[in-house]
């Protein structure tokens, strides 16, 4: 049975032929957005800076811009002759030995090269009723030539790359870019989704459920909820008979539509798991089964029409298996397919077990835990029970410990790895 990195390795090298441009996953085309609804997408184009930053020389003090050629040691004495806000700058002419009052942000006028803080002067021993221009302020420290300037384009220079194609905007970037004054950006259009449940048993969310055989369908609400991050359009199929000629139909019509199939259950070895066969008869497997714990009855297959390519993933039905195979499998394919180049890490830390963990050779394990900080260092509390149907356990958890595949399992006290969910920052 092939291993969890194994498996991750063999997802993203054939995600990357797909992204080969003579053999789209998708033809990568492009849809300009609103920079307020632009946040995860995925930048589609370079950007280049169209201004500079600053935009020209401005103060990073409030205090006074000081004339060239000005007597700068401590005990230097200044004409304050007028002012430089933020926005209104000053016009007038200035000569050696006079000042401009200015604050952080003002343009520091022409004519100066050097900003002193207000601190470093006697300003703030001036009376309030002497401070109406023209009035005299002292240097208390000496002042530097250039000091306290951020010149123009000393940040960012006219032409310069902001940021590269396949960048996922976050918040920072939104804030370059609307530093710059973009208000629309050029994005890859995004990936269509398609959500397959199947199972006789499964009632959506909103129906009575009318015997006790039933349950709700639970796995398309939270595949929903993990995959809500990303830039995608999902088509949502609802649940499918534990039929062979259902299933075939449904997962026919998910290729016509979608360039990604997600679907849960129905891969077991159990009688009326036909979805494997299903794939098999309209594309291919690249893999069955997966040497992990939940989820081990995983698949990553592909279908191919005339024009496109479709990924096919296939978790299991158990509520918890198809959560770790979406973190762990699923949605890190789907970033790289949707051509980011920063996808988001699923971010693995030490932490102390407080209490023995048990597990046997052979298979990963994926075990809930719920992380806190300890006295210097992270420690992690695993679930009392470790069953795959327990989604409470899950939803109390806020972590999942990583046992590999050699462990056998932890005492209390040793360090294990974590791997965080993205929910609980
Ligand atoms: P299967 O993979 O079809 O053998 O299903 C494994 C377990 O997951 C069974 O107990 C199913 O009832 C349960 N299950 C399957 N699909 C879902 C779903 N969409 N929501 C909640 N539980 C499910
Ligand atoms: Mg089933």
């Amino acid at each position: 049975m092939i291993r969890v990195d194994e498996l991750q390795k063999s997802i993203i090298s054939r995600v990357d032929e797909y992204l080969d441009i003579d053999n789209p996953l998708v033809s990568r085309q492009r849809v300009v957005l609103a920079l307020n609804d632009a946040l995860n997408h995925i930048l589609a184009v370079d950007i280049n800076a169209n201004l500079d930053m600053p935009r020209q020389n401005v103060s990073a003090m409030d205090g006074f811009a000081l004339a060239a050629q000005s007597q700068l040691q401590q005990g230097g004495e200044f004409t304050v002759i007028g002012e430089s806000c933020a926005g209104t700058p000053f016009s007038g002419e200035i000569l050696p030995n006079q000042a401009v009052r200015i604050f952080t942000g003002a343009v520091v006028p022409e004519g100066c090269d050097t900003v002193v803080m207000q601190e470093h002067t006697t300003f703030d021993q001036i009376n309030i009723t002497d401070k109406s221009q023209p009035y005299s302020i002292v240097l208390t420290k000496p002042a530097k030539v250039s000091a306290n300037i951020r010149h123009q384009g000393e940040e960012i220079a006219q032409g310069d790359t902001l940021l590269s194609a396949g960048k996922r905007l976050n918040p920072s970037d939104i804030s370059l870019l609307s530093g710059m004054g973009y208000d629309e950006i050029e994005v890859f259009s995004p990936l269509r989704i398609g959500l397959i449940a199947t199972g006789d048993e499964l009632v959506s969310i909103g129906q009575p459920l009318s015997n006790l055989a039933q349950i709700y369908n639970s796995n398309t609400p939270t595949l929903k909820a993990l995959l809500s991050k990303l830039p995608i359009i999902i088509k949502d199929y609802g649940i499918v008979k534990d039929v062979f000629d259902e299933t075939y139909e449904a997962v026919k019509h998910a290729i016509e539509e979608c360039d990604i199939i997600i679907s849960s259950a129905g891969v077991s070895v159990g009688d009326y798991d036909f979805l494997t066969e299903v794939v098999k008869s309209l594309g291919k497997i690249n893999h069955y089964k997966v040497a992990m714990k939940p989820g081990k009855p995983f698949v990553f297959g592909e279908f191919a029409t005339d024009a496109r390519k479709v990924l096919y993933f296939g978790l299991p039905g158990n509520p918890l298996s198809t959560v770790v195979g979406c973190i762990n499998f699923v949605r890190p394919a789907l970033w790289q397919a949707l051509g980011a180049i920063d996808a988001p890490l699923t971010l693995h830390l030490p932490a102390i077990t407080t209490a023995n963990i048990k597990k046997s050779a052979g298979r990963r394990e994926y075990q809930r835990g719920y992380f806190e900080m300890g006295e210097k260092k992270l420690q992690v509390t695993p679930a009392s029970a470790q069953d795959s149907h327990r989604i409470k356990q899950l939803s109390q958890a806020n972590c999942l410990i990583v046992l590999d595949e050699n462990s056998v399992g932890a005492n209390q006290g040793e360090q294990v790895m974590i791997q965080l969910f993205d929910w609980v920052m």
